[in-house]
């Protein structure tokens, strides 16, 4: 008589969007470590299913995605999207096209960026130690600036108008505010900086303020500060120890997280995850670069923002040991110069950072990539 014991073996059903540019090459390359990942262990593997959307695919039917795309990725339980822009399409329409519609037709109101210096990058800031730099910007990703309110009257004539309007809701400035308090205080230092510039727009970044001090009072644990967006960039640069968590809206974070992701080493490093903390629809985890359409095609992309991208992916599913895991193997790989690619000053090549992170992945002993 056998003992049969019956495991119970998850399948987490993964979309994957390479995009435009190096996408193409970065997304095949995460794709490949969470296959590493699931030969590692016998709890969880992951069922792919690839879109092929972006510039080309705007080329051939007049638009980034199908209308029904949406339908089409509604029931998955994450995104790996690479990178959408193509140097024959306006800008605002691949991204409108296709992320901006994900993002927004599945509420990921929640866009979270970690940035630290890892191991062997050589960072700008000489006076900064690594452990100097240890931020997550939590960006508003719904509302605000990138509302998409506006519009533009009387084109080609000299009256010709046009207005974005920056829209802050009560209830999404609520949203944010509370996700970065609890995200402050999940972190050690439970420490938030609320960024504003309630000096100068005097209507809804008053109302942001009034909000965050209404907020904060549901965290008594959390010590936070307010500061303005400008003022931001210079504390940034100085003083980057006396920063955590944080919070800013639409356009204030995009340019912050930026500038953080150039003062860590490189854009190619740097992580992103779109989420819906609901968890009503699917997430979407992205490197924050674009699609560097110079380097295109040669094999020369960075991977670690999508590897990194990927432990945030980990994470939110739950997966535990495993984002522990391959945040372990790309630190490693970064502290090695002959394993840095051409953005972090060397020659190593996309394949070549893939397969060495695989290489560790496969080592690890398989207990390693249980959830703790
Ligand atoms: P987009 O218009 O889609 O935002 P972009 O090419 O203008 O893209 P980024 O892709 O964000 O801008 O990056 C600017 C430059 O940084 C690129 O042209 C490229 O040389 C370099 N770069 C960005 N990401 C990477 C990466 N993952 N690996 C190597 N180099 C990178």
């Amino acid at each position: 008589m056998f003992n049969i014991m019956e495991t119970q073996v998850k399948t987490y059903r993964i979309a994957t969007i390479p995009g435009d540019g190096i996408g193409k090459e970065v997304v095949p390359a995460g794709q490949r470590v969470l296959e590493a990942i699931a030969a590692r262990n016998d709890a969880f593997n992951f069922e792919f299913e690839n879109f092929d959307w972006g510039g080309d695919f705007y080329r051939e039917h007049g638009a980034m995605m199908p209308a029904d795309g949406l339908d089409a990725i509604r029931n998955k339980d994450a995104i790996l999207f690479g990178s959408t822009g193509d140097p024959h399409i306006p800008d605002h329409v691949t991204l409108w096209g296709l992320r901006l519609k994900i993002c927004q037709g599945f509420d990921q109101y929640a866009n979270v960026r970690p940035t630290r210096i890892l191991p062997g990058i050589d960072a700008p800031l000489k006076r900064c130690g690594p452990k100097d730099l240890d931020w997550v910007i939590v960006r508003e990703n719904s509302e605000g600036e990138y509302s998409g309110v506006g519009g533009r009257a009387h084109q080609g004539h000299p009256i010709e108008v046009a207005t974005d309007v920056s829209m802050m809701t009560r209830a999404g400035v609520e949203r944010i505010l509370r996700f970065a308090f609890r995200l402050a205080q999940s972190r050690p230092r439970k420490l938030l900086t609320v960024i504003t510039k309630s000096n100068a727009q005097r209507h809804a970044m008053v109302m942001w303020d009034e909000i965050a001090l209404e907020v904060s009072k549901e965290f008594p644990d959390v010590e936070w500060d307010k500061e303005l967006v400008d003022a931001a960039t210079a504390r940034m640069v100085n003083r980057p120890a006396t920063l955590d968590t944080i919070v800013a809206t639409n356009l204030h974070a995009d340019i912050l997280s930026d500038l953080a992701a150039a003062l860590a080493g490189s854009l190619g490093i740097a992580p992103t995850a779109n989420l819906d903390p609901e968890r009503r629809y699917p997430s979407m985890f992205e490197p924050i670069h674009g699609s560097a359409f110079d380097i295109m095609g040669k094999g020369l992309a960075n991977p670690v923002g999508t590897f990194w991208s990927v432990v945030m992916m980990l994470e939110h599913l739950g997966e535990t040991g495993a984002a522990r895991q391959l945040m372990n193997a790309i630190e490693r790989i970064t502290a090695d110069p002959a394993l840095h690619t051409g953005d972090l000053g060397g020659t190593a090549t996309t394949a070549q950072v893939t397969d060495a992170v695989c290489a560790i992945l496969a080592a690890e002993p398989a207990a390693q990539f249980k959830a703790a």
